[in-house]
């Protein structure tokens, strides 16, 4: 059978992987080409695209192929779909990747699939493409490679050797919205094989201590990714299962995909996507979960009634607006933790509070000089000179302190 051009190719499995969110390349080993091979994990290029994380990375996110025999309803390239078809030998991959790394136009390589044939057959093709990289050009740039949870462990596993992160994606957050929309799907499928993937990690880890030789595995960790508004669940229950998946499989990250629509859409799909901002949200409870001590539940806190949280305040200001009897701070006195909880502050700023304070008493303007935001600060802190008296209880607080919506010119430059 003839196949078309790669450029055409190249076109349609690279649109076809634009749905998939998880691929930042934060947290990986160092390897740099300076002493033979070609390629680095650290080195500068042309950037593309913000991970969630705020790192800008520059990867050639392709499927290997957007056949599937699959019939995912939320899915593009589900078996029942009407949509142009390609595929990419492991070989086309490869050379496709070195090429683009050569003219510096990427920094590596994320790659997915539908499911030809087989989930083995699939799996042996997407690491095929990742060995020929790593073993016949020594390929020393990142390689994300998303895994399929119902190929055979042994050949996920070997996944593992050749990329930086591998990826599994959960797809919903309930197994109920799994069973559902993606019925040939199995969650506990999945969470085996995450299971699996972490405890190779940590194996690996551990051998890496005790033999300088070691092989690394997977160094950037495992991801996943949850598909938000395509079911009814809340983001309370996203949380929650994020939560759990960090805690039981050592994450390094979930990352949240806005559902959107897709042509010949199938009828148990909500017609209209979530709004963009509550992926957003997401993000932010996350981020408020790994680096401000925040627990699920006090995320949870902060959602309304229907179990979301709102979208015209951040999670923090919102949990803050809730638990009013925890503020004022003194800036001067608080522990870390309270610190942590003031609308505001960030991480660095807290740090510096803390070692400020050890020198002297801090004033309003001390805290001026480390936020972005002093009015959204003033009404949760008292500093010497300083005392919000009945701000932090005034019942307008959260109109005060909401951003204000803006109204976009049309024909701004
Ligand atoms: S397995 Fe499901 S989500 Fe993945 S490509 Fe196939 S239809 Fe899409």
């Amino acid at each position: 059978m003839s196949r078309a051009p790669i450029l055409d190719r190249l076109k349609i499995l690279a649109d076809a992987a634009k749905y998939d969110a998880s691929c930042a390349s934060s947290g990986t080993a160092k390897r740099n080409s300076t002493k033979g091979g070609i390629g680095s994990t650290e080195g500068m290029g042309i950037c593309h695209a913000y991970a969630p994380d705020g790192r800008c990375i520059s990867l050639l996110k392709i499927l290997l192929t957007n056949h599937c025999i699959f019939d995912c309803h939320y899915c593009i390239n589900r078996k029942s779909s009407n949509v142009r078809r390609a595929r990419f030998t492991p070989q086309e991959v490869a050379d496709l990747t070195l090429s683009f790394y050569r003219r510096n136009y990427i920094e590596g390589l994320f790659l997915s699939s539908g499911i030809i044939k087989s989930s083995d057959h699939t799996m042996e093709q997407i690491v095929e493409a990742a060995r020929i990289l790593r073993e016949e050009h020594d390929f020393r740039g990142y390689i994300h490679l998303k895994t399929i949870p119902e190929a055979d462990p042994e050949i996920i596993h070997r996944a593992g050797f050749y990329a930086d992160r591998v990826s599994i994606n959960v797809e919903l957050p309930t197994d109920a919205g799994l069973t559902r929309l993606a019925p040939d799907k199995n969650a506990r499928q999945i969470e085996g094989a995450l299971g699996k993937t972490s405890s190779d990690i940590l194996e690996a880890k551990d051998a890496k201590k005790r033999f300088k030789h070691a092989p690394r595995f997977a160094p950037a960790g495992q991801s996943t990714q949850m598909i938000v508004g395509a079911d009814a669940a809340s983001d309370a229950d996203i949380v929650g299962r994020a939560s759990r998946l960090y805690g039981d499989f050592g994450l390094r990250r979930v990352y949240y995909s806005a559902f959107s629509p897709i042509p010949d859409a199938s009828a148990v799909l909500p017609l209209k996507r979530p709004p963009l901002i509550r992926e957003h949200r997401l993000y932010q409870s996350d981020w408020l979960m790994r680096f401000y001590d925040y627990r699920p539940q006090e995320i949870m806190q902060a959602t309304e009634a229907d179990g979301n949280l709102p979208l015209d305040i951040d999670p923090k200001l919102a949990w803050a607006l809730k638990f009013r009897e925890r503020f004022p701070v003194d800036v001067n006195r608080a522990s870390r933790e309270d610190l942590l909880r003031v609308p505001g502050l960030g991480v660095k700023a807290v740090h510096r509070i803390l070692a400020s304070r050890r020198h002297r008493t801090l004033r309003l303007d001390d805290v001026a000089r480390l936020t972005v935001s002093l009015t959204k600060v003033c009404p949760f802190i008292c500093t010497v000179d300083w005392r919000p008296t009945l701000l932090t209880d005034r019942a307008d607080l959260r109109t005060l302190l909401a951003p204000k919506t803006e109204q976009l010119e049309l024909f701004a430059a």
